[in-house]
């Protein structure tokens, strides 16, 4: 799970603003009750969202303490977590005709979990995405077992508490209570909870079901768990975002040769020289600014949240064309620059062959991100123009799996409108863009229009995922289950 964050210092005159009803005007009291709330630990509010019925809200966190403490990193796989899921849903009035598990040839133990709500045939399914697998923890790193769910001030900690195993939680609760509840979609609800799209990842779920049982799959819409969700700033909701693009990933080699020869005897012609100059002319590129629907929507949004300077910028790039003197200011801030246009960076060098040696040859590796509607082939050529040099050689590492954006059409963003203002009234709700990626990668590229919806509420600034002492706020996780109740009934209604 990934956030945008932004570099808004919103003081508390701004953001009580942005909850309606509200003064503008705040008092020294307001003040210190709000600090106070800054110093609270476990992640939540003062206006607490709705919550499941108690035994629901038990069932979820039963659910996501069995899955945490089921060790799920690549050399593991996430069968048992599969199956883990399958008896709960068998258990919770599913046949066992509509939970399958399925694993790729020759991979086992990468199970994934299938599960089909039958509807009433109204439209295309409604596909729910969420991966089983988790990133490895270093034990000794950590205050706490990250295989048992541990909690403690508020707070649940274990690794996969937050990415995603909290997800996979609050669905797999909710498609039971919903069975529980009679509830028929109108038009079939799909979750496929999947393996291998964390570090390693070379039987990715998704990848498969979408290559070797599309029929399990095959869905008008994906809605997945693994992004978006609410951001809190000090302590107070401060807006909630809907993922609908992401950059795509794409790696390069250069290589340059030369002659070589004793240490003694430098020449005119030298590898090392001639990387090294053409990758100082690569530090100076900037690719043109591409301003997608997302990031135009993502700009106005922050505009109107952002108090400084930036906010008349953010304005400006949003218009068409954009105005370049504010894409200048603001790619000066490197989150903001990333959101703007394609980026490239040099991350691997190496060159060279002895001490005293002239060197033979010099390699880097070039990290880029392309803006959905980008080309790999401008992306090169853009390249190879700056390198200037023909005698550097790029070569293409692998094929990227292009990811288009999903747009934030009108029918998507009342949905997700009407189920987050459902739980938190009047919250902003803006559209994202990520720079990192996630499975909508794969479903995007298999032509399906993916959003990113998940449900808790977390500091703009907490980063854990993937990191030591990973953790969700029971709060959070709590209201976050309710919120995927819902949220799963509103995406199974026809339009
Ligand atoms: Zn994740």
């Amino acid at each position: 799970m990934m956030s945008i964050e932004t570099h808004v210092n919103a003081a508390v005159m701004e953001r009580h603003r942005l909850i309606p009803g509200k003064p503008l005007r705040v008092s020294a009291v307001a003040v210190i009750a709000t600090l106070a709330l800054i110093r609270a630990p476990c992640g939540w509010t003062e206006t607490p969202g709705p919550l499941a019925p108690a035994p629901d809200q038990q069932l979820a966190r039963d659910i996501l303490k069995e899955l945490v403490e089921i060790n799920t990193t690549h050399q593991y796989g996430s069968l048992a977590a599969a199956e883990a899921i399958q008896h709960r849903l068998l258990a919770g009035g599913f046949a066992a005709s509509e939970v399958v598990v399925v694993a790729p040839p020759g991979h086992p133990a990468k199970g994934n979990l299938v599960v089909r709500y039958r509807g009433n045939g109204a439209g295309k399914p409604v596909l729910f995405i969420g991966h089983l697998d988790v990133v490895d923890a270093n034990t000794q790193d950590w205050n706490f077992d990250p295989f048992k769910l541990t909690e403690s001030d508020g707070w649940y900690y274990g690794r996969g508490s937050i990415d995603m195993k909290d997800g996979d939680a609050a669905l797999t609760e909710s498609l039971i209570r919903l069975k529980r509840e009679g509830y028929v979609p109108d038009r079939d609800v799909i979750a496929a909870f999947t393996a291998d799209e964390e570090a390693g990842g070379d039987a990715n779920g998704v990848a498969f079901l979408l290559k070797d049982r599309r029929d399990l799959i095959d869905a008008g819409l994906v809605v997945n768990l693994d992004g978006g969700g609410g951001n809190l700033k000090n302590g107070e909701r401060y807006y909630y975002e809907v993922g609908t693009s992401e950059k795509t990933y794409v790696t390069y080699t250069l290589e340059t040769t030369s002659p070589g020869g004793h240490g003694s005897l430098p020449g005119p012609d030298n590898a090392i020289y001639r990387l090294a100059d053409g990758l100082a002319r690569l530090e100076g590129y900037k690719f043109p600014v591409i301003i997608t629907a997302t990031t135009r929507a993502s700009f106005r949004s922050l505009a109107a949240l952002e108090s400084g300077p930036q906010s008349p910028d953010m304005l400006a790039v949003a218009k068409t064309p954009p105005d370049l003197h504010a894409v200048e200011r603001l790619s000066k801030v490197i989150r903001l620059n990333a959101q703007l246009r394609t980026t490239c960076v040099a991350t691997l060098v190496s060159g060279g062959q002895a001490e005293n040696a002239l060197p033979e040859r010099a390699r880097a590796t070039i990290q880029c991100r392309m803006m959905p509607g980008d080309s790999e082939q401008h992306v090169r050529s853009a390249l190879i123009a700056t390198l200037h040099d023909s005698k550097i050689r790029v070569t293409l590492d692998a094929d990227p799996i292009v990811s288009p954006e999903s747009p934030p059409t009108p029918l998507i963003m009342d949905k997700v409108s009407r189920v987050v203002h459902s739980m938190w009234p009047g919250v902003p709700i803006i559209p994202t863009m990520d720079t990192g990626y996630s499975d909508d990668r794969q479903t995007r590229n298999a032509g399906l229009a993916s959003y990113d919806m998940a449900g808790v509420w977390m500091d703009v600034d907490e980063n854990r995922a993937h990191g030591r002492d990973e953790r969700i706020g029971i709060r959070a996780f709590d209201e976050s289950v309710e919120y995927t109740y819902r949220l799963v009934k509103e995406m199974g209604r026809a339009d």
